[in-house]
């Protein structure tokens, strides 16, 4: 069988939450909907971090939490609680076993390793091409980047969120399981915004990922030496290194959403659902895909899915500054720490801000800079 109502197109974390949400609703029961993907994973391909309150509907694979971040940097260091948030991290093998454990009973989801070529628009459908065969379908829900449109563009910056990272076990106890290092920027900047990100999940074992917001990724050999030489600048020289991560994650303010059609949707980094400013993601996807579950429920139009807000624009010119002065990302999340509180950074990241509370944030960042960024983007009829 060749044709299915849904094809959802790679199985990573928007691809399978979308698959869970639509199992769990009994709208979909009668529908047939198949998920494509090169691999099932079920490795720990990623560790997810977000921050919620205490209960949320990732709860049972939450592996650790923290009550506090700690910011560093030249001009403001602190460790400050966040509540009523906790920064949450999640295994991706976790959720990979979660959702595959709930979907093995469903009859009418199926699942086939292929390697998916492209996606087509037709009349009133679509089409998925893999290597062995072509689906129809009337709905694809596609979460893999086929274009390299955004990358060939101009009109908006393309910065990407590149990290490695490693997964450290020490013989003696170091860390204070208490507080997540979300930004220590005291590493050298080089030029670039570069900052070391620091999850402890256990007295003995932490996370240390070096991480930068530019153009260009650096060969990795670059980040596993700024790792060491963190860890050896604060006497972590005995330990082992249990397990290592790297990502590379647009930072861009592209329309991905542009490319949804009539009959596709695209979900995840591929329909612009990673924060443009920051590269998270996974907070996004949970909240975007229930919204999406509703929006195929009542038959809207898919182009019509996505929304342009405020938080676009803030984005945009924050990423026009960062891409001509990559060097004065230190600085401006140092002023951003140092005048609000990081629950309140928090609520502005997730989108939930006020106009007034913007600006209250936002007039005390280094504000000639934005100022310029906002009018050279209004001069270029954004
Ligand atoms: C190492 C790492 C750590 C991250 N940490 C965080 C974090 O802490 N917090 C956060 O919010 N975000 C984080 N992100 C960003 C983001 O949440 C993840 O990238 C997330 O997995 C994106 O979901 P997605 O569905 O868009 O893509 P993916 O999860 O990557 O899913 C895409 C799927 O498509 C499949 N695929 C690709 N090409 C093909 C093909 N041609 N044919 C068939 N299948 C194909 C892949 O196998 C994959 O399963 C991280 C990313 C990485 C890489």
């Amino acid at each position: 069988m060749n044709y299915y109502d849904y094809i959802i197109v790679g199985g990573g974390a928007s691809g399978l939450m979308m698959a869970y949400r639509m199992s769990n609703d009994s709208f979909f029961d009668d529908k047939s909907i198949l998920i494509l993907d090169k691999e099932k994973k079920n490795t720990n391909d990623r560790t997810w971090c977000y921050w919620e309150t205490d209960n949320d509907e990732w709860n049972n694979i939450v592996s650790a939490s923290w009550k506090s971040i700690i910011f560093k940097s030249e001009l403001h260091s602190a460790e400050e609680s966040i509540a009523p948030y906790k920064y949450k991290m999640i295994r991706s093998k976790d959720f990979y076993l979660k959702i595959w454990s709930h979907l093995e009973s469903k009859t009418k989801i199926t699942f086939e390793v292929s390697n998916v070529l492209s996606i087509h628009q037709l009349d009133n459908e679509a089409s998925v091409i893999t290597e062995n065969k072509i689906f129809k379908t009337k709905t694809v829900l596609n979460s893999i980047i086929f274009t390299d449109a955004y990358k060939k563009q101009s009109k908006y910056p393309v910065l990407q969120q590149h990290f490695v990272g490693f997964f450290i076990k020490t013989k003696k106890d170091f860390f204070d399981i208490n507080a997540a290092t979300f930004m220590d920027f005291t590493v050298d900047q080089k030029d670039n915004t570069r900052f070391m990100y620091i999850l402890p999940y256990a007295k003995n074992e932490a996370l240390f990922e070096y991480t930068l917001f530019s153009e260009h990724l650096l060969p990795y050999n670059d980040y596993k030496v700024e790792i060491e030489k963190y860890l050896s600048k604060r006497n972590i020289t005995d330990y082992e290194i249990v397990e290592k991560e790297q990502g590379s994650i647009p930072m861009t303010c592209y329309k991905f959403w542009n490319h949804n059609t009539e009959n596709i949707i695209n979900m995840g980094t591929a329909g612009g659902w990673s924060k443009a400013s920051t590269g998270f993601t996974f907070k996004n996807t949970n909240r975007k895909t229930i919204k999406l579950i509703d929006y195929l429920k009542k038959n809207k139009p898919l182009p019509k899915f996505h929304k342009i807000n405020k938080f676009w624009f803030y984005d945009l010119i924050l990423l026009d500054i960062l891409f001509k002065k990559n060097h004065i990302g230190a600085f401006i999340f140092g002023k951003m720490f140092q005048t609000t509180t990081p629950k309140q950074i928090l609520k502005f990241l997730d989108e939930d801000t006020s106009l007034l509370e913007d600006f209250r944030i936002q007039l005390k960042l280094p504000i000639i800079n934005f100022i310029k960024a906002a009018f050279a983007r209004i001069l270029r009829f954004i």
